[in-house]
């Protein structure tokens, strides 16, 4: 049996993300052999995310080479560089500082990838399920349709988490997306619309998120965070109901949908699970548990791993002690939203109102700890107290 390099497991945001840098690194000759169930011909998803508009990160200003700045700028649908927001006491922009906020689609992503690691013939692509991955001395070890494959490392990101255990919050961010076309002009294209919370939020975190393509064409998804799916025609009732009241739409047509469940959960999430096993996406927790956003925190957390890789041979990512605090951040954030402690519409409206410029850099924990301390003031006090004492109290006592 050939032994390879490195297996992708799992060909979709995160193990083509992975394969691409290491096309782009020293690595770029090592053999590669990428597994995935589907062919990734059908645009899935859409991935939105924020970026510095071509300027180092903190993190590469201190020192850190920068390899891969903006690295799908090219095959951006959209970006924009202000965004809407409808809260309680505010409607209106962001500010979004240093920031964008960019749209990719997913064909396009899955497109271009395959187009740039068709250059590398040591990249091997298999179309198959995988019935299993092991950890062996010799290596990472995967049955996919019933034949065996083996490698140095093997990157997982095909790893079901189980999220249930009762110390942890484990909430759910779902929604349901239509993208419309309408008969009259109602969209301003250079203004999406982040959080819309003019919807009734059942004491869940209920808002509607509309991403305009241009004049008379926009995604429109209704999202919730809470635990409880709804059925689907409870998620299109809330997106008429909205489309009705809110865009001068006149008729539409839906073009396309979209669905999604994302895991919004304070539950460690192994990383290096077995020696030659790294699970990685939302298989390694790579998503924020306070947002749900994953794509750009796999970028970068991909990037230290190849780095990593190309450095000492292995593909460990260190993870700074101080870095941590914002894990216990995500937690007092789910624990009020989870126990109900205070409206998350004024929550969010404070966050993004009170803090122009710095929540972006917050919520990619670029943040000083001063700068994290003048955004707590910003929130309601007692109710992220009793989260804070609550948090301890789970993680000490279970
Ligand atoms: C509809 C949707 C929209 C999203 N939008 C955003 C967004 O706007 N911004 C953001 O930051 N995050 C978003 N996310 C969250 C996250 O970025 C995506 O889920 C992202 O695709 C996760 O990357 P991944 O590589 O971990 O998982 P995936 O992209 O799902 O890749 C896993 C791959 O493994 C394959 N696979 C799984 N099991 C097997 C098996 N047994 N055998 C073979 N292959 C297998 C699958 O076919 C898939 O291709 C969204 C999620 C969804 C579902």
């Amino acid at each position: 049996m050939k032994k390879y390099d490195f297996i992708i497991a799992g060909g979709g945001m995160a193990g083509l993300s992975l394969a691409y840098y290491l096309s782009q690194s020293p690595l770029r000759d090592r053999s590669i052999l990428i597994l995935d169930r589907e062919a990734k011909n059908s645009n899935d998803r859409t991935w939105c995310f924020w970026e510095r508009k071509n300027e180092p990160s903190p993190s590469e200003s201190k020192g850190e080479p920068a390899i891969w700045s903006n690295p799908f700028q090219s095959i951006l649908f959209r970006s924009w560089d202000t965004v809407s927001f409808h809260g309680t006491t505010y409607a209106g922009p962001i500010d979004m500082g240093a920031y964008q906020y960019k749209m990719l689609r997913g064909i396009d992503f899955y497109a271009f990838i395959r187009q740039e690691l068709a250059k590398y013939p040591n990249i091997d692509w298999k179309q198959a399920t995988i019935n299993r991955i092991k950890d062996t001395p010799q290596g990472g070890f995967v049955i996919a349709d019933d034949a065996p494959y083996i490698a140095d490392y093997v990157f997982d990101s095909t790893f079901l988490l189980k999220l249930d255990q009762p110390e942890n919050h484990n909430l759910l961010q779902h929604f349901k997306g239509w993208v419309i076309k309408t008969e009259h002009v109602c969209f301003d294209p250079q203004r999406p619309e982040i959080m819309d919370f003019r919807v009734e939020q059942h004491g869940d975190c209920r808002f509607l998120y509309v991403l305009p393509f241009d004049e008379r064409r926009a995604l429109v998804e209704f999202t919730l965070f809470n635990d409880k799916l709804l059925t689907d025609s409870e998620y299109e009732l809330e997106l008429r109901q909205y489309i009705n009241r809110y865009l001068q739409a006149g008729a539409y047509e839906i073009t396309e949908t979209e669905y999604g469940v994302i895991p919004m959960s304070d539950e460690p999430a192994p990383e290096n699970p077995f020696d030659h096993i790294v699970r990685i996406g939302t298989s390694g927790g790579y998503t924020k548990a306070s947002t749900g956003y994953t794509f750009q925190r796999t970028q970068r957390y991909l990037q230290t791993i190849v780095q990593n890789l190309v450095k000492t041979g292995k593909p460990h990512r260190p993870a700074p002690w101080f870095g941590r605090r914002f894990k216990l951040y995500d937690s007092i954030f789910l624990n009020v939203l989870e126990k109900h402690r205070h409206p998350a519409d004024d929550i969010f409206t404070r966050v993004y109102t009170e803090n122009p410029g710095r929540v972006f850099t917050f919520l990619d924990e670029d943040t000083s700890f001063i700068d994290e301390l003048r955004l707590f003031t910003t929130m309601p006090f007692r109710p992220f107290l009793n989260a804070f004492f609550d948090v301890l109290r789970r993680k000490i006592v279970g």
